[in-house]
């Protein structure tokens, strides 16, 4: 047993803590629920120090143990799940922060969001992006296995180059050397799902920390919640950090968000920094809305939630709460007011219509969508995403655990070789990256 070869780790011996360990927020697809049930690490090691990581590295080179990089185990796509047993390495107690200073921190790839943020904060910053899970996730995890999320309509996806910076990874070998990676080059491990290496550090650029208001507005109509959503998105001088836009069919189940929610009307949620609160109520008000509730941040974290913990894919997990037969699909609309329009019609009230308002990774205004349902069915579902499709949406279908699926569904040849760099026995997390199997005939 590894576990015995190296007595000084911090090894989880609880047979109910490895299954928690072996698991993440799979369970939002039932598909997956199916597949994934069952599958669970031999071993969960709490590593501490980049020795203590490379000691294990070594000896799962040594024995040919699959490894799966854990950080906080919330990706949705069965991310963390080891297929094929072995040893899941728990990177949370790998987490100082090293610097934050001109703009830029470097922090050790277990650090959770929540805790840079603060740090961040005291020095001025905050961070340009984070996902609606940002009390517990953390920033390796946001990289090999996130999107971006909060601030994603200002700075796009957590791999637009600029992001990230640098990287620091540790190659799989008897003696584990740690590799220096810089701009673009870090981009081949980007939501490749810890399967081509093994951040140990992350470089990121960060914001110049603002005071921003959570503020919820409802309005007549699905059309004018996406025109709105548009023109806030668009609007150069108004600073902004989130806007999510959702169908009336949603307010039922924000049992939160009763005071700031009409019943059965469209909505968004917004992040607005002081200065633009006034161009933002014009908006509202143009496109026919009602401001219902505009506070700050503080304010709503002293009630013990964000806003954005009503955003994302937490607005699916409220939905999930209340009702287990939903689930979700995930996508990108590059037109996003005819798109949103056109798939509210054809679907609108079975799917849940819910879009993100973000820059994709170019610049352009876009739409991440989450929009919810029922689950019927593997065709159902099959038939909701070919609709999603012929309505000119790109869909990253999260009931499949392939990276390539949850990517451009294409094999990426940079990121497979980055594995032949950093991985070459295939240790990492087997079974996700569906072009290592083709990797003699890239
Ligand atoms: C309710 C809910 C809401 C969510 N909202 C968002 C959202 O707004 N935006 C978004 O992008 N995502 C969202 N997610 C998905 C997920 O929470 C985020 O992507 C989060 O950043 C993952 O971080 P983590 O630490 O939990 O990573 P984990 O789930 O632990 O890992 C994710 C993947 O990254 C790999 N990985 C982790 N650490 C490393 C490392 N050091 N080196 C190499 N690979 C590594 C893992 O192997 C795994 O494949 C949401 C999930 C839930 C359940």
């Amino acid at each position: 047993m590894i576990t015995n070869r190296l007595p000084a780790l911090d090894w989880v011996t609880e047979d109910k803590e490895i299954e928690k360990l072996s698991k993440d927020y799979y369970w939002f697809s039932p598909l997956l629920k199916q597949a994934l049930d069952d599958k669970r690490a031999e071993a969960v090691v709490r590593v501490r120090t980049r020795e203590e990581l490379a000691a294990v590295v070594s000896e799962c080179v040594k024995t040919k143990t699959p490894i799966t990089i854990r950080g906080a185990g919330t990706g949705n796509y069965g991310q963390a799940i080891p297929l094929q047993g072995g040893v899941v390495i728990d990177m949370t107690a790998m987490n100082r922060i090293v610097s934050i200073e001109r703009g830029m921190a470097t922090v050790e790839a277990g650090c959770k969001l929540l805790g840079l943020e603060s740090a961040a904060h005291a020095k001025g910053f905050e961070q340009r992006t984070y996902p609606s899970t940002f009390r517990m996730a953390t920033v390796g995890g946001l990289f090999g296995g996130g999107f971006g999320g909060v601030g994603s309509i200002n700075f796009g996806p957590i791999y637009a180059p600029g992001n990230v910076l640098s990287l620091k990874v540790m190659r799989v070998s008897e003696t584990p050397e740690i590799v220096e990676l810089v701009g673009d080059e870090c981009l081949a491990l980007a939501h490749a799902y810890g399967t081509n290496g093994i951040i140990v550090e992350l470089t990121i650029a960060l914001a110049p920390k603002q005071h921003w208001n959570e503020t919820y507005a409802s309005f007549p109509s699905f059309d004018a919640a996406m025109r709105f959503g548009a023109a806030f998105s668009a609007a150069p001088a108004l600073a902004k950090k989130q806007c999510g836009i959702f169908a009336s069919g949603f307010t039922k189940y924000m049992l939160l968000l009763k005071k700031q929610l009409t019943p059965d009307l469209p909505y968004a949620i917004s992040l607005v920094a002081d200065s633009g609160e006034a161009a933002y109520r014009g908006l509202v008000a143009a496109h026919g809305g009602t401001v219902n509730h505009f506070a700050s941040a503080e304010e709503a974290a002293s009630r013990g939630r964000y806003a954005h913990e009503f955003c994302w894919n937490h607005t699916t997990m409220h939905v999930l709460r209340l009702d287990s037969t939903f689930t979700y699909l995930q996508c990108i609309l590059t037109d996003p007011v005819k798109q949103a329009n056109a798939l509210y019609e054809a679907m609108n009230p079975r799917v849940m219509m819910h879009f993100e308002f973000i820059r994709d990774a170019e610049g352009a205004i876009a739409c991440g969508g989450l929009p919810v349902l029922k689950f019927e069915s593997r065709e159902q579902i099959d038939r909701d995403i070919a609709t999603f499709e012929a309505n000119g949406a790109y869909v990253m279908n999260p009931h499949v655990y392939e990276v390539e699926e949850g990517n451009s569904r294409q094999i990426d040849p940079k990121q497979v070789a980055a594995k032949q760099r950093f991985d070459p026995l295939g240790l990492l997390n087997p079974g996700k990256l569906r072009g290592w199997q083709h990797r003699n005939t890239l």
